[in-house]
């Protein structure tokens, strides 16, 4: 449990940490960025063990006292710091770090505050962290983790290491998901290409139910999209209004084109990516390329109008009019 060595990706990330404790050279914060599900807590969580071990090596030793009550996920000198608000506000940042910073580590040599969704503090919250991290005591050390780093004021960033976690290739992304039994192989090509290179989201994808009905219910009428009237392709519009507020549902209209242009195009399942749905995708694939790549690029267009907030029903009516043409 929380070992460099079962962390997938980001080995260069890795080394810099492990090499940081080895040669007793270790920051007093860190901030690590990356997407929802990249690895950040996981990375934290296994370098916040390797510097309270007591015998580090290259790994936590994972012997010690200290390694085996981190394992309980107990460990008295780990501090997790939380909101249950959509910010973390000065109120958290005092209560959870300045009222106890200055109280000596309880056991071990140093004190982690791991900060969670630290991309949702406030400006008041960075000011009121900013002074400890300006002059820390001796044994704490922060570890930040954050969706991304604009939020951040200079004087904060310019007081932390920051690290930016690296999307993971898809093959890998999908051989974790494969080797750790967590979908079967025809569907794994497809929550690595949908994680975007991020266990975590891929793994958050497989246990979200909504994602997966909404998947097979968009599948399924885009199978049948090409035999509809179009009065009848055009009431999707209505249907579909259940999913305005999740665009994901656009990504995988683009992604069923995108399957069936690589079916009709190259021949080979070995490109499509949803593999689970390859007799559909191939009994699909009839029309010419250039018409599903027009397609194709309808839904991309479609999806940047929705992200721009353009009115809902009329952005769907029009992709699938352009969906329903160029039949041949
Ligand atoms: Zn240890």
């Amino acid at each position: 449990m929380y070992t460099y060595k079962e962390i997938w990706g980001n080995g260069r990330l890795l080394q810099h940490l492990q090499n940081a404790v080895n040669n007793g050279k270790t920051s007093h914060a860190y901030l690590f960025v990356g997407g929802a599900g990249a690895g950040k807590r996981m990375i934290a969580k296994t370098f916040a063990k390797h510097l309270l071990c007591t015998a580090p090596k290259e790994e936590p030793c994972g012997v010690c006292d200290s390694c085996r009550v981190f394992d309980s996920g107990n460990h008295p000198d780990v501090i997790h710091v939380t909101s249950e608000k959509k910010t973390l506000g000065v109120d958290e940042i005092r209560g959870q770090i300045l009222e106890t910073v200055d109280i000596k580590p309880y056991h071990y040599d140093k004190k982690v505050y791991i900060i969670h969704q630290a991309h949702t503090m406030t400006v008041q919250a960075q000011n009121a962290l900013l002074k400890t991290l300006e002059e820390p005591p001796s044994y704490a050390v922060f570890l930040l983790l954050a969706e991304n780093m604009d939020v951040f004021l200079p004087t904060v960033l310019s007081r932390t290491v920051t690290l930016k976690l690296n999307p993971i290739a898809e093959e890998e992304v999908s051989r974790y998901l494969t080797q750790k039994g967590a979908v079967p192989s025809e569907e794994a090509v497809f929550f690595a290409a949908y994680g975007q290179g991020r266990i975590g989201h891929a793994l958050e994808l497989i246990e979200d139910d909504t994602f997966r009905q909404m998947r097979e219910e968009i599948l399924t009428k885009m199978s049948r999209l090409p035999a509809m009237s179009l009065s009848d392709a055009l009431l999707l519009a209505k249907e579909w209004e259940v999913y305005k507020n999740d665009y994901r549902f656009l990504d995988i209209i683009g992604l069923w084109y995108r399957d069936l242009l690589a079916a009709k195009s190259l021949r080979d399942e070995g490109f499509i990516i949803q593999k689970d749905k390859k007799d559909m995708i191939f009994q699909a694939a009839s029309e010419p390329s250039e018409s599903l790549a027009k397609k194709a690029a309808a839904v991309v267009k479609a999806k940047e109008r929705f992200i721009q907030n353009g009115n809902f029903r009329l952005i769907l009516e029009v992709m699938l009019m352009e969906l329903k043409e160029n039949r041949t």
